[in-house]
């Protein structure tokens, strides 16, 4: 049972802890380290033997820039153990320089969530923006100073926030579709309403679908006409495919006064009169 709303990239998440006893078999998972300027080191990751290590949380408490995979060493640099191991592992069975504690394990479905207790679950996500919270990280350096109430130079705190506008794009289909194509919503739709002419010799079709046009371009509606020489099928499956949110095709039924206006959403289709198609678009639009 899930009882917040604590959510994370797999990169960053946590959980709580986990308890170890000193029969808790331990591994050392070796890897290299790039820092700038072609620095590296070789450190080692002490973990429970059943646990993953999370890499990316692993290159962050290092402050590297990535690590690699590598030939085991006999001199390890740095070693960094999994903090919930802080009291079952002896670090004087390590001799190296350098030891930290830190958080490098990899989330399971079933950890503990650490705000609530309940289960967490893996779930598909999309990064549709991003928040970096810098601090003084590049003012400090580079001397971006304001003067406080007093005169005094302080450094000024940063942050970047963005959103991915075309992923947005991305996000809106990915929840917005079906298995012929896109469904547009009405805010994000690149048109309104798509006009079809079924078969363009037929010159009552032509002459309806070129007036319904010209009126709701005359209204201020994003209407888009297909008049192209394509078969029926064809556009009808490009229509499918865009996804503009409505459609009225012009088609055989026009003999008998009768025309379709098409919700993309579900294909849901009406049978409308030639007569009335205007009023109606004029009402919905
Ligand atoms: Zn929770």
């Amino acid at each position: 049972m899930t009882s917040c709303e604590y959510g994370a990239n797999i990169e960053a998440a946590i959980a709580e802890p986990k308890v170890y006893t000193t029969a808790t078999e331990v591994k050392t998972v070796i890897m290299k380290a790039l820092y700038d300027e072609g620095k590296s080191a070789y450190v080692g990751f002490v973990m429970p033997v059943d646990i993953e290590l999370q890499e990316v949380k692993a290159c962050n408490t290092l402050a590297a820039n990535e690590l690699v995979e590598c030939e085991p060493v006999e001199v390890l640099d740095i070693i960094v153990i999994e903090e919930s191991l802080g009291a079952v592992v002896n670090p004087n069975n390590y001799v190296v320089n350098e030891m930290t504690y830190a958080d490098i394990s990899s989330v399971c479905e079933g950890d503990k969530c650490v705000s609530c207790g309940g289960n967490l679950r893996y779930t598909k996500g999309i990064e549709a923006g991003h928040i970096f919270q810098l601090g003084t990280q590049y003012s400090v350096p580079l001397a971006a100073n304001f003067l406080d109430e007093n005169g005094k130079a302080q450094p000024m705190v940063m942050g970047t926030y963005g959103i991915g506008v075309s992923r947005l794009l991305a996000a809106i289909i990915e929840q917005n579709h079906d298995d012929k194509g896109c469904i547009w919503t009405k805010e994000s739709a690149p048109f309104d309403l798509q006009i079809i002419i079924s078969n363009i010799k037929d010159e009552a079709q032509v002459a309806l679908g070129e007036k319904l046009y010209a009126s709701m371009l005359a209204q201020g509606v994003d209407v888009l006409l297909d008049e192209r020489k394509d078969r029926f099928g064809a556009k009808m499956k490009d229509y499918e495919l865009i996804g503009v949110p409505h459609a009225v095709v012009i088609g055989k039924k026009l003999a008998e006064g009768i025309v379709e206006f098409v919700r993309r959403d579900g294909m849901l289709k009406e049978e409308v009169s030639a007569e009335e198609i205007g009023t109606l678009l004029a009402e919905r639009f």
